[in-house]
């Protein structure tokens, strides 16, 4: 598995996951999309990113380009 943040490729027992609720970036109601981040939790650099990590992903881009998520906004905050 690979933790969301730095992208190393670690052993189960060194990630942990969290659920983020990212609707409220995309401007929907709370808990429309959510997307799970794992992070190395034997890291203090990647658990202090995870606050500030930017959760849009490619499968989010990918909805957006399919209207599931508004997509002006998903770009934007991408830079795409
Ligand atoms: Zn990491």
């Amino acid at each position: 598995m690979k933790c969301s943040i730095c992208r190393r490729e670690r052993s189960a027992i060194y990630l942990d996951e969290v659920v983020k609720d990212i609707s409220y970036e995309l401007d929907l109601d709370p808990e429309t999309v959510t997307t799970k981040v794992r992070y190395c939790n034997d890291s203090d650099s990647c658990k202090s990113k995870l606050n500030a990590f930017v959760f849009f992903t490619k499968e989010t881009v990918r909805r957006a380009s399919k209207g599931i998520v508004p997509s002006t906004r998903v770009a934007r905050r991408v830079g795409v």
